[in-house]
Protein backbone atom coordinates (compact mmCIF):
# COMPACT_ATOMS: atom_id res chain seq x y z
CA UNK A 1 0.00 0.00 0.00
CA UNK A 2 1.56 3.20 -0.82
CA UNK A 3 -1.47 5.13 0.97
CA UNK A 4 0.10 7.64 3.68
CA UNK A 5 -1.33 6.05 6.96
CA UNK A 6 -3.81 8.27 8.80
CA UNK A 7 -3.30 9.28 12.31
CA UNK A 8 -6.22 8.09 15.00
CA UNK A 9 -8.52 10.81 15.90
CA UNK A 10 -11.46 11.26 18.12
CA UNK A 11 -14.64 11.80 15.87
CA UNK A 12 -16.32 15.40 16.28
CA UNK A 13 -19.18 15.36 18.83
CA UNK A 14 -21.54 15.62 15.46
CA UNK A 15 -20.43 12.68 13.88
CA UNK A 16 -19.99 10.50 17.17
CA UNK A 17 -23.91 11.62 17.42
CA UNK A 18 -25.14 10.63 14.03
CA UNK A 19 -23.22 7.43 14.49
CA UNK A 20 -25.29 6.28 16.91
CA UNK A 21 -28.97 7.75 16.20
CA UNK A 22 -28.15 5.50 13.37
CA UNK A 23 -28.21 2.83 15.57
CA UNK A 24 -31.48 3.39 17.24
CA UNK A 25 -33.90 5.58 14.80
CA UNK A 26 -34.04 3.24 11.55
CA UNK A 27 -37.06 5.23 10.12
CA UNK A 28 -40.37 6.39 11.32
CA UNK A 29 -41.27 3.47 13.32
CA UNK A 30 -38.65 3.57 15.28
CA UNK A 31 -39.20 6.71 16.47
CA UNK A 32 -43.10 6.08 17.58
CA UNK A 33 -41.43 3.25 19.46
CA UNK A 34 -38.77 4.74 21.45
CA UNK A 35 -41.63 7.69 22.16
CA UNK A 36 -44.04 5.17 23.41
CA UNK A 37 -42.04 3.58 25.58
CA UNK A 38 -41.24 6.99 27.31
CA UNK A 39 -44.69 7.42 27.81
CA UNK A 40 -45.38 4.30 29.42
CA UNK A 41 -42.56 4.48 31.66
CA UNK A 42 -43.92 8.06 32.61
CA UNK A 43 -46.96 5.80 33.52
CA UNK A 44 -49.29 7.20 30.69
CA UNK A 45 -53.12 5.69 30.55
CA UNK A 46 -53.74 7.21 27.51
CA UNK A 47 -51.16 7.78 24.41
CA UNK A 48 -52.06 9.71 21.04
CA UNK A 49 -50.49 9.23 18.19
CA UNK A 50 -50.60 11.69 14.93
CA UNK A 51 -48.65 10.58 12.26
CA UNK A 52 -48.24 12.85 8.45
CA UNK A 53 -46.27 11.28 5.66
CA UNK A 54 -46.01 8.09 7.24
CA UNK A 55 -44.23 9.64 9.80
CA UNK A 56 -41.45 10.99 7.48
CA UNK A 57 -42.66 13.87 7.26
CA UNK A 58 -44.13 14.54 10.78
CA UNK A 59 -44.78 12.35 14.49
CA UNK A 60 -46.06 13.74 17.59
CA UNK A 61 -46.78 11.35 20.67
CA UNK A 62 -48.86 13.01 23.75
CA UNK A 63 -49.16 11.89 26.68
CA UNK A 64 -50.80 12.09 30.28
CA UNK A 65 -48.19 10.61 31.83
CA UNK A 66 -46.06 12.35 34.96
CA UNK A 67 -43.88 14.67 32.87
CA UNK A 68 -40.45 16.14 33.24
CA UNK A 69 -39.33 19.21 35.74
CA UNK A 70 -38.57 22.27 33.65
CA UNK A 71 -35.05 22.33 34.77
CA UNK A 72 -34.34 18.87 33.41
CA UNK A 73 -36.38 19.48 29.96
CA UNK A 74 -32.53 20.22 28.19
CA UNK A 75 -30.96 16.91 29.80
CA UNK A 76 -33.29 14.73 28.24
CA UNK A 77 -32.23 15.61 25.11
CA UNK A 78 -28.53 14.88 26.06
CA UNK A 79 -27.11 11.62 25.08
CA UNK A 80 -27.03 8.90 28.18
CA UNK A 81 -29.05 10.82 30.28
CA UNK A 82 -31.69 8.86 32.49
CA UNK A 83 -34.21 8.83 35.11
CA UNK A 84 -34.36 5.44 35.07
CA UNK A 85 -31.09 4.07 35.92
CA UNK A 86 -29.64 4.51 39.27
CA UNK A 87 -26.02 3.43 38.80
CA UNK A 88 -23.93 0.42 37.27
CA UNK A 89 -26.31 -2.18 38.71
CA UNK A 90 -29.41 -1.11 37.61
CA UNK A 91 -28.51 -3.00 34.66
CA UNK A 92 -28.54 -6.32 36.22
CA UNK A 93 -32.65 -6.08 36.79
CA UNK A 94 -34.25 -3.19 34.06
CA UNK A 95 -37.56 -2.82 35.34
CA UNK A 96 -38.57 -0.34 32.46
CA UNK A 97 -39.10 -0.11 28.96
CA UNK A 98 -36.06 2.79 28.66
CA UNK A 99 -32.64 2.83 30.55
CA UNK A 100 -29.83 3.48 27.86
CA UNK A 101 -30.78 7.56 28.16
CA UNK A 102 -30.18 8.11 24.46
CA UNK A 103 -33.27 7.98 22.39
CA UNK A 104 -34.39 11.42 22.65
CA UNK A 105 -30.86 12.79 21.93
CA UNK A 106 -30.72 10.24 18.90
CA UNK A 107 -33.62 11.56 17.66
CA UNK A 108 -33.40 14.68 18.13
CA UNK A 109 -29.64 14.61 16.42
CA UNK A 110 -31.27 13.58 13.09
CA UNK A 111 -34.59 15.67 12.97
CA UNK A 112 -36.49 18.58 13.90
CA UNK A 113 -37.41 17.80 17.46
CA UNK A 114 -40.08 19.77 19.64
CA UNK A 115 -40.23 18.76 23.12
CA UNK A 116 -43.12 20.57 25.35
CA UNK A 117 -43.79 19.08 29.06
CA UNK A 118 -45.88 19.75 32.08
CA UNK A 119 -44.53 17.73 35.14
CA UNK A 120 -47.84 17.42 37.54
CA UNK A 121 -47.18 20.20 40.39
CA UNK A 122 -46.18 22.48 37.69
CA UNK A 123 -48.23 25.64 36.92
CA UNK A 124 -47.65 25.82 32.90
CA UNK A 125 -45.70 23.06 30.11
CA UNK A 126 -42.22 24.14 29.54
CA UNK A 127 -40.70 23.47 25.73
CA UNK A 128 -37.39 23.28 24.11
CA UNK A 129 -36.95 22.85 20.48
CA UNK A 130 -34.31 21.08 19.03
CA UNK A 131 -32.81 21.03 15.12
CA UNK A 132 -30.11 18.52 14.57
CA UNK A 133 -29.66 17.96 18.45
CA UNK A 134 -28.86 21.64 18.67
CA UNK A 135 -31.90 22.96 21.30
CA UNK A 136 -32.89 26.31 21.39
CA UNK A 137 -33.85 28.39 24.95
CA UNK A 138 -37.00 27.06 26.61
CA UNK A 139 -40.70 28.54 26.27
CA UNK A 140 -43.71 28.38 28.42
CA UNK A 141 -46.83 27.80 27.56
CA UNK A 142 -50.15 26.13 28.62
CA UNK A 143 -51.17 21.99 28.82
CA UNK A 144 -52.40 19.74 30.97
CA UNK A 145 -49.90 17.61 33.18
CA UNK A 146 -47.74 15.53 30.30
CA UNK A 147 -45.84 14.81 27.34
CA UNK A 148 -45.76 15.93 23.80
CA UNK A 149 -42.69 15.03 21.60
CA UNK A 150 -43.19 16.41 17.84
CA UNK A 151 -40.56 15.27 15.26
CA UNK A 152 -40.24 16.66 11.79
CA UNK A 153 -38.31 15.72 8.77
CA UNK A 154 -36.99 13.32 10.18
CA UNK A 155 -33.33 11.95 8.48
CA UNK A 156 -33.24 15.96 6.74
CA UNK A 157 -29.54 16.19 7.52
CA UNK A 158 -28.80 12.45 7.07
CA UNK A 159 -29.93 11.99 3.53
CA UNK A 160 -28.02 8.63 3.08
CA UNK A 161 -30.94 7.24 5.57
CA UNK A 162 -33.53 9.14 4.00
CA UNK A 163 -32.77 7.15 0.87
CA UNK A 164 -33.31 4.13 2.66
CA UNK A 165 -37.11 4.78 3.43
CA UNK A 166 -39.50 3.29 2.09
CA UNK A 167 -43.18 4.36 0.17
CA UNK A 168 -45.24 6.81 3.08
CA UNK A 169 -47.99 3.90 2.73
CA UNK A 170 -45.81 1.55 3.92
CA UNK A 171 -44.24 3.57 6.57
CA UNK A 172 -47.52 3.97 8.08
CA UNK A 173 -48.13 0.11 8.42
CA UNK A 174 -44.82 -0.42 10.35
CA UNK A 175 -45.95 2.61 12.48
CA UNK A 176 -49.37 0.65 13.20
CA UNK A 177 -47.40 -2.92 13.69
CA UNK A 178 -44.87 -0.44 16.63
CA UNK A 179 -48.43 0.78 18.03
CA UNK A 180 -50.09 -2.26 17.86
CA UNK A 181 -46.80 -4.59 19.81
CA UNK A 182 -47.09 -1.99 22.55
CA UNK A 183 -50.59 -2.46 23.12
CA UNK A 184 -50.68 -6.30 23.15
CA UNK A 185 -47.62 -5.84 25.58
CA UNK A 186 -49.50 -4.25 27.50
CA UNK A 187 -53.04 -3.96 27.15
CA UNK A 188 -53.66 -1.52 30.28
CA UNK A 189 -52.70 1.31 28.18
CA UNK A 190 -54.74 2.94 25.33
CA UNK A 191 -53.68 4.15 21.94
CA UNK A 192 -54.80 6.42 19.38
CA UNK A 193 -53.63 6.91 16.05
CA UNK A 194 -54.39 9.87 13.47
CA UNK A 195 -52.70 9.42 10.11
CA UNK A 196 -52.78 12.18 7.89
CA UNK A 197 -55.57 13.88 9.77
CA UNK A 198 -58.16 10.95 9.83
CA UNK A 199 -58.28 8.52 12.63
CA UNK A 200 -56.79 5.50 11.49
CA UNK A 201 -56.33 3.36 14.80
CA UNK A 202 -58.12 3.08 18.35
CA UNK A 203 -57.39 0.85 21.12
CA UNK A 204 -58.86 0.75 24.57
CA UNK A 205 -57.28 0.17 27.51
CA UNK A 206 -58.61 -3.38 28.45
CA UNK A 207 -57.57 -5.72 31.49
CA UNK A 208 -58.13 -8.77 29.33
CA UNK A 209 -55.72 -9.86 27.04
CA UNK A 210 -58.36 -11.86 24.98
CA UNK A 211 -60.36 -8.78 24.16
CA UNK A 212 -57.09 -6.57 23.09
CA UNK A 213 -56.06 -9.75 21.19
CA UNK A 214 -59.48 -9.10 19.35
CA UNK A 215 -59.22 -5.98 18.75
CA UNK A 216 -55.55 -6.02 16.89
CA UNK A 217 -56.59 -9.27 15.42
CA UNK A 218 -59.51 -9.23 14.39
CA UNK A 219 -62.97 -10.73 14.77
CA UNK A 220 -62.04 -13.85 12.79
CA UNK A 221 -59.16 -14.52 15.61
CA UNK A 222 -61.95 -13.49 18.54
CA UNK A 223 -64.19 -16.47 17.09
CA UNK A 224 -61.38 -19.31 17.51
CA UNK A 225 -59.28 -18.54 20.47
CA UNK A 226 -57.33 -20.62 22.31
CA UNK A 227 -56.23 -19.39 26.16
CA UNK A 228 -52.73 -20.34 27.24
CA UNK A 229 -51.93 -20.04 30.89
CA UNK A 230 -48.92 -21.78 33.00
CA UNK A 231 -47.14 -20.86 36.25
CA UNK A 232 -43.51 -22.20 36.65
CA UNK A 233 -43.02 -21.99 40.63
CA UNK A 234 -43.75 -18.32 42.30
CA UNK A 235 -41.08 -16.48 39.53
CA UNK A 236 -42.52 -17.36 35.84
CA UNK A 237 -45.92 -16.64 34.41
CA UNK A 238 -47.08 -17.25 31.59
CA UNK A 239 -50.70 -15.85 30.14
CA UNK A 240 -52.37 -15.45 26.60
CA UNK A 241 -54.44 -16.39 23.51
CA UNK A 242 -53.69 -17.87 20.75
CA UNK A 243 -55.99 -18.71 17.51
CA UNK A 244 -56.77 -22.65 16.71
CA UNK A 245 -55.09 -23.85 13.67
CA UNK A 246 -57.89 -22.72 11.27
CA UNK A 247 -56.11 -19.25 11.43
CA UNK A 248 -52.48 -18.30 10.86
CA UNK A 249 -49.95 -16.33 9.06
CA UNK A 250 -47.24 -17.24 6.70
CA UNK A 251 -45.42 -14.99 8.57
CA UNK A 252 -43.98 -15.45 12.63
CA UNK A 253 -45.55 -11.51 12.39
CA UNK A 254 -49.20 -12.86 14.00
CA UNK A 255 -47.31 -13.89 16.62
CA UNK A 256 -46.62 -11.29 19.25
CA UNK A 257 -44.49 -11.86 22.28
CA UNK A 258 -43.72 -10.02 25.05
CA UNK A 259 -41.53 -10.33 28.55
CA UNK A 260 -42.53 -7.79 31.41
CA UNK A 261 -44.52 -5.45 29.45
CA UNK A 262 -41.69 -5.36 26.38
CA UNK A 263 -42.87 -6.08 22.95
CA UNK A 264 -39.97 -8.28 22.12
CA UNK A 265 -38.58 -10.45 19.01
CA UNK A 266 -37.43 -13.76 19.81
CA UNK A 267 -36.50 -16.69 17.69
CA UNK A 268 -36.48 -19.21 20.19
CA UNK A 269 -39.48 -18.33 21.40
CA UNK A 270 -41.14 -18.06 18.42
CA UNK A 271 -39.66 -21.67 17.93
CA UNK A 272 -41.52 -23.29 20.96
CA UNK A 273 -44.89 -22.47 20.02
CA UNK A 274 -44.65 -23.34 16.42
CA UNK A 275 -43.08 -26.76 17.64
CA UNK A 276 -46.07 -27.22 19.58
CA UNK A 277 -48.32 -26.27 16.16
CA UNK A 278 -46.11 -28.95 14.51
CA UNK A 279 -48.90 -31.62 13.80
CA UNK A 280 -51.57 -29.27 13.55
CA UNK A 281 -50.76 -26.49 10.67
CA UNK A 282 -48.64 -26.88 6.87
CA UNK A 283 -44.71 -26.68 7.30
CA UNK A 284 -45.36 -23.18 5.94
CA UNK A 285 -47.59 -21.50 8.40
CA UNK A 286 -47.31 -19.78 11.52
CA UNK A 287 -49.53 -19.53 14.89
CA UNK A 288 -51.33 -16.01 15.37
CA UNK A 289 -51.64 -14.87 18.64
CA UNK A 290 -50.34 -13.06 22.01
CA UNK A 291 -48.45 -14.23 24.83
CA UNK A 292 -47.14 -12.40 27.78
CA UNK A 293 -44.05 -13.93 29.51
CA UNK A 294 -43.62 -12.28 33.15
CA UNK A 295 -40.16 -12.99 35.00
CA UNK A 296 -37.79 -11.78 37.45
CA UNK A 297 -36.08 -8.76 35.62
CA UNK A 298 -32.94 -10.30 36.37
CA UNK A 299 -33.10 -13.43 34.24
CA UNK A 300 -33.46 -10.89 31.19
CA UNK A 301 -30.71 -8.91 29.63
CA UNK A 302 -32.30 -6.16 27.57
CA UNK A 303 -28.97 -4.85 26.71
CA UNK A 304 -28.40 -6.98 23.98
CA UNK A 305 -29.29 -4.60 20.99
CA UNK A 306 -29.67 -0.55 20.81
CA UNK A 307 -33.22 -0.73 20.01
CA UNK A 308 -33.92 -3.36 22.96
CA UNK A 309 -36.67 -5.82 20.55
CA UNK A 310 -33.94 -8.57 20.99
CA UNK A 311 -33.76 -10.22 24.33
CA UNK A 312 -31.51 -13.03 25.89
CA UNK A 313 -32.73 -15.27 29.20
CA UNK A 314 -31.40 -17.03 31.58
CA UNK A 315 -31.89 -20.48 31.95
CA UNK A 316 -33.82 -20.65 28.26
CA UNK A 317 -33.74 -24.01 27.43
CA UNK A 318 -36.33 -24.13 30.44
CA UNK A 319 -38.70 -21.23 29.96
CA UNK A 320 -38.81 -22.70 25.99
CA UNK A 321 -40.35 -25.78 27.80
CA UNK A 322 -42.45 -23.88 29.67
CA UNK A 323 -43.71 -22.14 26.87
CA UNK A 324 -44.31 -25.28 24.59
CA UNK A 325 -46.21 -27.48 27.24
CA UNK A 326 -48.31 -24.58 27.84
CA UNK A 327 -48.96 -24.01 24.04
CA UNK A 328 -49.73 -27.99 23.32
CA UNK A 329 -51.83 -28.41 26.27
CA UNK A 330 -54.13 -25.50 25.46
CA UNK A 331 -54.29 -26.82 21.54
CA UNK A 332 -54.68 -30.25 22.70
CA UNK A 333 -57.90 -29.20 24.77
CA UNK A 334 -59.57 -27.72 22.27
CA UNK A 335 -59.30 -30.47 19.63
CA UNK A 336 -60.81 -32.79 22.01
CA UNK A 337 -64.52 -34.18 20.86
CA UNK A 338 -64.79 -31.32 18.22
CA UNK A 339 -63.11 -32.12 15.00
CA UNK A 340 -64.26 -35.04 13.43
CA UNK A 341 -61.52 -37.63 12.87
CA UNK A 342 -59.54 -37.20 9.50
CA UNK A 343 -56.26 -39.08 8.38
CA UNK A 344 -54.45 -36.81 10.89
CA UNK A 345 -56.15 -37.91 13.81
CA UNK A 346 -56.34 -41.37 12.95
CA UNK A 347 -52.79 -41.91 12.61
CA UNK A 348 -51.24 -39.57 14.17
CA UNK A 349 -47.70 -39.75 13.24
CA UNK A 350 -44.63 -38.30 15.24
CA UNK A 351 -44.28 -34.20 14.51
CA UNK A 352 -42.41 -34.10 11.49
CA UNK A 353 -41.89 -30.96 12.91
CA UNK A 354 -40.17 -28.60 10.04
CA UNK A 355 -38.60 -31.29 7.80
CA UNK A 356 -39.87 -31.75 4.49
CA UNK A 357 -43.39 -33.01 4.53
CA UNK A 358 -44.24 -36.88 4.87
CA UNK A 359 -47.16 -37.69 3.98
CA UNK A 360 -48.53 -39.19 7.53
CA UNK A 361 -50.91 -41.78 6.44
CA UNK A 362 -47.74 -43.55 5.01
CA UNK A 363 -46.08 -42.98 8.21
CA UNK A 364 -48.19 -44.54 10.45
CA UNK A 365 -47.88 -47.66 11.15
CA UNK A 366 -51.11 -49.43 12.78
CA UNK A 367 -49.02 -52.85 13.75
CA UNK A 368 -45.50 -51.22 14.97
CA UNK A 369 -43.77 -53.57 12.84
CA UNK A 370 -43.60 -52.08 9.31
CA UNK A 371 -40.96 -49.55 8.19
CA UNK A 372 -40.03 -46.99 11.01
CA UNK A 373 -40.74 -43.16 10.52
CA UNK A 374 -37.14 -42.85 9.98
CA UNK A 375 -36.69 -44.92 6.86
CA UNK A 376 -39.97 -43.64 5.21
CA UNK A 377 -38.91 -40.05 5.72
CA UNK A 378 -35.75 -40.36 4.22
CA UNK A 379 -36.94 -42.66 1.44
CA UNK A 380 -40.23 -40.51 0.41
CA UNK A 381 -38.11 -37.47 0.97
CA UNK A 382 -35.41 -37.82 -1.51
CA UNK A 383 -38.43 -38.82 -4.24
CA UNK A 384 -40.16 -35.68 -3.33
CA UNK A 385 -38.81 -32.87 -5.49
CA UNK A 386 -39.70 -34.36 -9.05
CA UNK A 387 -42.85 -34.14 -11.22
CA UNK A 388 -43.04 -37.75 -12.79
CA UNK A 389 -42.38 -37.20 -16.45
CA UNK A 390 -41.23 -33.43 -16.38
CA UNK A 391 -42.55 -31.75 -19.12
CA UNK A 392 -44.61 -34.81 -20.86
CA UNK A 393 -47.87 -35.49 -19.38
CA UNK A 394 -47.34 -39.27 -17.59
CA UNK A 395 -50.18 -41.77 -18.25
CA UNK A 396 -52.09 -41.39 -14.58
CA UNK A 397 -54.71 -42.76 -13.25
CA UNK A 398 -56.38 -41.16 -10.56
CA UNK A 399 -57.45 -43.75 -7.67
CA UNK A 400 -59.29 -41.52 -4.81
CA UNK A 401 -58.46 -38.64 -2.76
CA UNK A 402 -57.83 -39.08 1.09
CA UNK A 403 -59.05 -36.48 3.44
CA UNK A 404 -60.11 -33.97 0.31
CA UNK A 405 -56.29 -32.94 -0.17
CA UNK A 406 -54.26 -35.35 -1.29
CA UNK A 407 -55.35 -37.10 -4.33
CA UNK A 408 -53.50 -41.10 -5.41
CA UNK A 409 -52.49 -41.64 -8.72
CA UNK A 410 -51.35 -44.91 -10.14
CA UNK A 411 -48.38 -43.50 -12.32
CA UNK A 412 -46.82 -47.18 -14.65
CA UNK A 413 -46.13 -49.27 -11.41
CA UNK A 414 -45.63 -46.41 -9.11
CA UNK A 415 -47.82 -44.42 -6.46
CA UNK A 416 -48.30 -40.98 -6.46
CA UNK A 417 -49.68 -38.71 -4.16
CA UNK A 418 -50.62 -34.82 -4.84
CA UNK A 419 -51.58 -32.19 -3.05
CA UNK A 420 -54.56 -30.30 -4.92
CA UNK A 421 -53.84 -27.10 -3.02
CA UNK A 422 -50.22 -26.70 -3.94
CA UNK A 423 -50.75 -27.52 -7.87
CA UNK A 424 -53.38 -25.73 -8.28
CA UNK A 425 -51.63 -22.79 -6.33
CA UNK A 426 -48.77 -23.05 -8.74
CA UNK A 427 -50.57 -22.60 -11.59
CA UNK A 428 -52.40 -19.29 -10.39
CA UNK A 429 -49.52 -18.14 -9.52
CA UNK A 430 -47.35 -18.83 -12.80
CA UNK A 431 -50.77 -16.80 -14.69
CA UNK A 432 -50.66 -13.97 -12.25
CA UNK A 433 -46.68 -13.54 -12.83
CA UNK A 434 -47.06 -13.81 -16.40
CA UNK A 435 -49.84 -10.52 -15.69
CA UNK A 436 -52.97 -11.72 -16.19
CA UNK A 437 -56.08 -10.80 -14.02
CA UNK A 438 -57.54 -13.43 -12.20
CA UNK A 439 -60.97 -14.13 -13.64
CA UNK A 440 -63.65 -12.55 -11.13
CA UNK A 441 -67.21 -13.59 -10.07
CA UNK A 442 -69.23 -10.81 -9.10
CA UNK A 443 -71.70 -11.08 -6.26
CA UNK A 444 -75.38 -11.13 -6.34
CA UNK A 445 -75.02 -9.38 -2.68
CA UNK A 446 -71.59 -7.72 -1.69
CA UNK A 447 -70.31 -9.64 1.32
CA UNK A 448 -69.36 -6.86 4.27
CA UNK A 449 -65.99 -7.54 5.97
CA UNK A 450 -64.25 -5.81 8.69
CA UNK A 451 -60.67 -5.12 8.06
CA UNK A 452 -57.98 -4.54 10.86
CA UNK A 453 -55.75 -1.03 9.93
CA UNK A 454 -52.99 -3.09 9.33
CA UNK A 455 -55.11 -5.14 6.81
CA UNK A 456 -56.64 -2.33 5.35
CA UNK A 457 -52.88 -0.34 5.36
CA UNK A 458 -52.55 -3.11 2.70
CA UNK A 459 -55.36 -2.73 0.53
CA UNK A 460 -54.36 0.71 -0.01
CA UNK A 461 -50.45 -0.17 -0.79
CA UNK A 462 -51.62 -3.13 -3.11
CA UNK A 463 -54.43 -2.07 -4.46
CA UNK A 464 -53.58 -2.95 -8.37
CA UNK A 465 -52.20 -6.62 -6.92
CA UNK A 466 -55.72 -7.28 -5.14
CA UNK A 467 -57.48 -6.06 -8.27
CA UNK A 468 -55.85 -7.92 -10.35
CA UNK A 469 -55.93 -11.35 -7.90
CA UNK A 470 -60.26 -10.51 -8.91
CA UNK A 471 -61.17 -8.61 -6.09
CA UNK A 472 -63.96 -5.81 -5.94
CA UNK A 473 -63.97 -3.66 -2.79
CA UNK A 474 -65.46 -0.79 -1.71
CA UNK A 475 -64.64 1.24 1.70
CA UNK A 476 -67.87 1.55 3.77
CA UNK A 477 -66.28 3.17 6.43
CA UNK A 478 -65.99 2.51 10.44
CA UNK A 479 -63.08 -0.37 9.18
CA UNK A 480 -65.58 -2.09 6.83
CA UNK A 481 -65.54 -2.88 3.45
CA UNK A 482 -68.33 -4.43 0.73
CA UNK A 483 -66.53 -7.14 -1.23
CA UNK A 484 -68.70 -7.11 -4.57
CA UNK A 485 -66.19 -9.25 -6.53
CA UNK A 486 -64.15 -12.19 -5.72
CA UNK A 487 -61.51 -14.00 -7.42
CA UNK A 488 -63.27 -16.85 -9.86
CA UNK A 489 -61.07 -19.68 -10.92
CA UNK A 490 -62.04 -22.95 -12.94
CA UNK A 491 -66.02 -22.49 -11.80
CA UNK A 492 -64.46 -21.84 -8.09
CA UNK A 493 -65.05 -18.52 -6.31
CA UNK A 494 -62.99 -17.47 -3.05
CA UNK A 495 -65.01 -16.80 -0.20
CA UNK A 496 -65.05 -13.30 0.55
CA UNK A 497 -63.43 -14.26 4.09
CA UNK A 498 -59.93 -14.47 1.87
CA UNK A 499 -59.48 -11.14 1.77
CA UNK A 500 -58.57 -10.01 5.24
CA UNK A 501 -56.41 -13.24 5.45
CA UNK A 502 -54.48 -11.93 2.14
CA UNK A 503 -54.22 -8.75 3.39
CA UNK A 504 -52.65 -9.29 6.35
CA UNK A 505 -50.45 -11.98 4.94
CA UNK A 506 -49.46 -8.56 2.17
CA UNK A 507 -49.01 -6.36 5.39
CA UNK A 508 -46.15 -8.28 6.25
CA UNK A 509 -44.55 -8.14 3.00
CA UNK A 510 -46.33 -11.63 1.41
CA UNK A 511 -46.22 -15.46 2.06
CA UNK A 512 -43.05 -16.97 3.89
CA UNK A 513 -40.85 -18.55 1.97
CA UNK A 514 -40.70 -17.58 -1.52
CA UNK A 515 -37.04 -17.44 -3.01
CA UNK A 516 -37.82 -14.81 -5.48
CA UNK A 517 -38.47 -10.96 -4.92
CA UNK A 518 -41.15 -9.17 -3.75
CA UNK A 519 -43.22 -9.30 -6.75
CA UNK A 520 -43.37 -13.22 -6.41
CA UNK A 521 -43.43 -12.98 -3.03
CA UNK A 522 -46.94 -10.82 -2.95
CA UNK A 523 -48.36 -13.28 -6.20
CA UNK A 524 -47.70 -15.97 -4.21
CA UNK A 525 -49.74 -14.31 -1.88
CA UNK A 526 -52.50 -14.47 -3.59
CA UNK A 527 -52.10 -17.48 -5.78
CA UNK A 528 -52.37 -19.49 -2.14
CA UNK A 529 -55.77 -17.28 -1.02
CA UNK A 530 -57.46 -17.69 -4.54
CA UNK A 531 -56.07 -21.52 -4.94
CA UNK A 532 -58.67 -24.77 -4.91
CA UNK A 533 -58.08 -25.37 -1.27
CA UNK A 534 -57.86 -28.32 1.46
CA UNK A 535 -60.51 -29.40 2.24
CA UNK A 536 -62.33 -28.25 -1.21
CA UNK A 537 -64.37 -30.79 -2.99
CA UNK A 538 -62.94 -31.18 -6.36
CA UNK A 539 -63.91 -33.94 -9.39
CA UNK A 540 -61.42 -35.97 -10.32
CA UNK A 541 -62.12 -34.16 -14.11
CA UNK A 542 -61.28 -31.28 -12.62
CA UNK A 543 -57.95 -32.43 -11.13
CA UNK A 544 -57.02 -33.93 -14.11
CA UNK A 545 -57.13 -30.47 -15.64
CA UNK A 546 -55.34 -29.22 -13.35
CA UNK A 547 -52.66 -31.19 -14.13
CA UNK A 548 -52.56 -31.14 -17.87
CA UNK A 549 -52.45 -27.43 -17.04
CA UNK A 550 -49.40 -28.35 -14.71
CA UNK A 551 -47.61 -30.09 -17.11
CA UNK A 552 -47.67 -27.58 -20.07
CA UNK A 553 -46.10 -25.27 -17.95
CA UNK A 554 -42.15 -24.71 -18.92
CA UNK A 555 -40.04 -27.00 -16.86
CA UNK A 556 -42.53 -28.55 -15.12
CA UNK A 557 -42.45 -27.21 -11.93
CA UNK A 558 -42.41 -29.75 -8.92
CA UNK A 559 -42.92 -27.41 -5.89
CA UNK A 560 -46.31 -24.89 -5.11
CA UNK A 561 -44.79 -21.19 -4.84
CA UNK A 562 -43.64 -21.50 -1.70
CA UNK A 563 -41.57 -24.70 -2.00
CA UNK A 564 -43.98 -27.73 -0.72
CA UNK A 565 -43.74 -30.43 -2.53
CA UNK A 566 -46.82 -30.97 -5.05
CA UNK A 567 -46.14 -34.39 -5.79
CA UNK A 568 -44.27 -37.21 -3.88
CA UNK A 569 -43.69 -40.69 -5.67
CA UNK A 570 -43.61 -43.70 -4.17
CA UNK A 571 -41.61 -46.48 -6.25
CA UNK A 572 -43.19 -50.13 -6.77
CA UNK A 573 -39.51 -51.11 -5.45
CA UNK A 574 -40.24 -49.53 -2.22
CA UNK A 575 -43.94 -50.51 -1.95
CA UNK A 576 -42.27 -54.33 -2.48
CA UNK A 577 -39.55 -53.62 -0.09
CA UNK A 578 -42.82 -52.09 2.56
CA UNK A 579 -44.48 -55.54 2.33
CA UNK A 580 -41.27 -57.79 2.99
CA UNK A 581 -40.82 -58.45 -0.89
CA UNK A 582 -37.71 -57.17 -1.25
CA UNK A 583 -36.20 -60.27 -2.66
CA UNK A 584 -38.50 -60.30 -5.35
P1 LIG B 1 -34.43 6.63 28.50
O1 LIG B 1 -35.83 6.38 28.17
O2 LIG B 1 -33.57 5.48 28.16
O3 LIG B 1 -34.20 7.12 29.88
P2 LIG B 1 -34.68 8.80 26.63
O4 LIG B 1 -33.69 9.54 25.83
O5 LIG B 1 -35.74 8.08 25.90
O6 LIG B 1 -33.88 7.78 27.54
O7 LIG B 1 -35.35 9.80 27.65
C1 LIG B 1 -34.54 10.53 28.54
C2 LIG B 1 -35.29 10.89 29.78
O8 LIG B 1 -36.29 11.84 29.47
C3 LIG B 1 -36.03 9.74 30.44
O9 LIG B 1 -35.19 9.03 31.33
C4 LIG B 1 -37.16 10.46 31.17
O10 LIG B 1 -36.75 10.92 32.42
C5 LIG B 1 -37.42 11.67 30.29
N1 LIG B 1 -38.60 11.48 29.42
C6 LIG B 1 -38.57 11.20 28.09
N2 LIG B 1 -39.81 11.09 27.59
C7 LIG B 1 -40.66 11.30 28.61
C8 LIG B 1 -42.09 11.33 28.76
N3 LIG B 1 -42.90 11.08 27.70
N4 LIG B 1 -42.60 11.58 29.97
C9 LIG B 1 -41.80 11.81 31.03
N5 LIG B 1 -40.46 11.79 30.96
C10 LIG B 1 -39.88 11.55 29.78
MG1 LIG C 1 -36.53 6.12 26.26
Amino acid sequence: MTTARRPIRRLDAETVERIAAGEVVERPASVVKELLENAIDAEAGTIRIRIDGGGIERIEVADDGIGIPPEELGLALERHATSKLAGPDGLDAVRTLGFRGEALAAVAAVSHLRLVSRARGEEAATGLESTGGTAGEPFLLARAPGTTVTVERLFFNTPARRKFLRAPAREQLEVVDTIERAYLALPRVSFELTANGAELLRLPETKYLGEAAAHVLGAEFGAAKLEVSAAEGPRVRLAGWLAGPSVSRGSARGLYLSVNGRPIVSRPLAQSVRVAFADRLPRTRFPVGVLHLSLDPSRVDVNVHPTKREVRFEREAELLEVVRKAVRSALVGEGAGKAPPGPRDLFSAPAPAFERPVPEFLTATPSGTLPSTRQVRLGVVRSAPKLPGAGTRPELTLLGVVGRLYWLAESGEDLLLLDQHAASERLLFTELLAGSSLAQQRLVSPVAVRLTPREAGALSEQATLIRSAGFEVEEVGGGTWWVRGVPSYRGKIAPAEELPRLLAELADGGGPAVPDGLVERRAASVACHAAVRAGDRIEAEEMRKILDALYRLPGTPSTCPHGRPIAIRIPRTRLDRWFGRSGA
